[in-house]
């Protein structure tokens, strides 16, 4: 029997809107609390209570989330001045959604932990369609009796749980996830750039490689959007490179040499100062252009 949890949710970007409203079509009360106010609007016509600050929100509820941004700003709803642990009591459990630093995140948990709150990171892929639909692949790291009595508030957001070890294995796992979808983009632009070069038709090239062993999520799902010369996002490029510093410090941190994540990292850059910062990362396929001299996708 399922533990009746009053849940707390902090952060109600375009990922954590949907996720709480899913929390709370599936049964449970939910409290939410978002650094900009007026988005909680939303969420009372939906049927959430709002607190004034995520110790309020900690006071209030006996499962506090948080779906922020980077690691300064987990950190600060959780450990600062009127953050989560300032209010939590003893036996409440915490679980950030947020993708941030694994070393960061064994560093808060152990805050946690003196204050007698059991963290669980829970980062997820999926994306705002996911989030919406309750489909998100959700890779958790943390005690797994914990992740038992908290599963059915986690299906309510996710089709796919997977318990990937201690706390920080979840963010970890999602760090490999982002080393992938790097290096497929790479991989699926440098094939855009030669088979136009080649004079290959893209949409057949498109057809057959989806198919083959070469294929991947990026070139089935992003690759018709650059055969169309649709750059938005999906998955922004600054999100893109937020994950994969995290990726590269924790490498650096273990004295693991990355070459072709950095060098995706320093592509993804070129795409920056170009003003694509908030294109979808699908945008590299612009610095391939300019880097072979060829011209891919249809311009306006
Ligand atoms: P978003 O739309 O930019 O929303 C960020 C949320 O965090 C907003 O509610 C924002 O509040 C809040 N926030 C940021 N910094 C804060 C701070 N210092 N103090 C308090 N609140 C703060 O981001 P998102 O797309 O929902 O992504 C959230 C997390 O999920 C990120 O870690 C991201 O990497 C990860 N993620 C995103 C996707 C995706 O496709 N978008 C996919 C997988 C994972 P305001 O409203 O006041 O700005």
């Amino acid at each position: 029997m399922a533990k009746d949890w009053k849940v707390g949710f902090i952060g109600l970007g375009i990922m954590g809107r949907s996720m709480s409203r899913n929390i709370y079509r599936a049964g449970f009360p939910v409290t939410v609390w978002n650094r900009t106010p007026s988005k909680m609007e939303e969420a009372v016509k939906w049927g959430a209570l709002t607190a004034s600050s995520p110790k309020e929100v900690a006071q209030n509820c006996n499962l506090i989330i948080t779906m922020v941004g980077d690691t300064p700003d987990v950190r600060e709803v959780i450990e600062g001045e009127n953050g989560v642990l300032s209010g939590a009591r003893p036996g409440s459990v915490l679980i950030d959604m947020s993708t941030i630093s694994p070393d960061a995140t064994r560093e808060i948990a152990a805050r946690a932990a003196e204050r007698g709150v059991a963290m669980l990171d829970a980062p997820v892929s999926g994306g705002d369609i996911g989030a919406r639909n309750g489909t998100l692949s959700i890779m958790v790291g943390g005690d797994a009796e914990v992740l038992e009595k908290v599963r059915p508030v986690l299906e309510a957001m996710g089709k796919s749980i997977v318990h990937c070890g201690p706390v920080g294995a979840g963010q970890t796992v999602k760090a490999c996830n982002q080393i992938l979808c790097g290096l497929n983009l790479l991989g699926m632009v440098e094939a855009f750039a030669f088979a136009k070069k080649a004079g290959v038709d893209l949409e057949k090239m498109l057809q057959v490689t989806t198919q083959g062993a070469g294929g991947s999520w990026a070139l089935s799902n992003l690759g018709p959007r650059i055969a169309k010369g649709d750059l938005a996002p999906g998955f922004s490029v600054r999100f893109q490179q937020k994950d994969l510093r995290i990726v590269l410090q924790e490498a650096e941190r273990m004295e693991l040499p990355l070459l072709g994540t950095a060098v995706v990292q320093q592509l993804l850059r070129s795409v920056q100062a170009y003003g694509g910062n908030d294109d979808g990362t699908h945008a590299l396929i612009r610095v391939m252009e300019q880097l072979g001299n060829v011209s891919i996708t249809p311009k306006e």
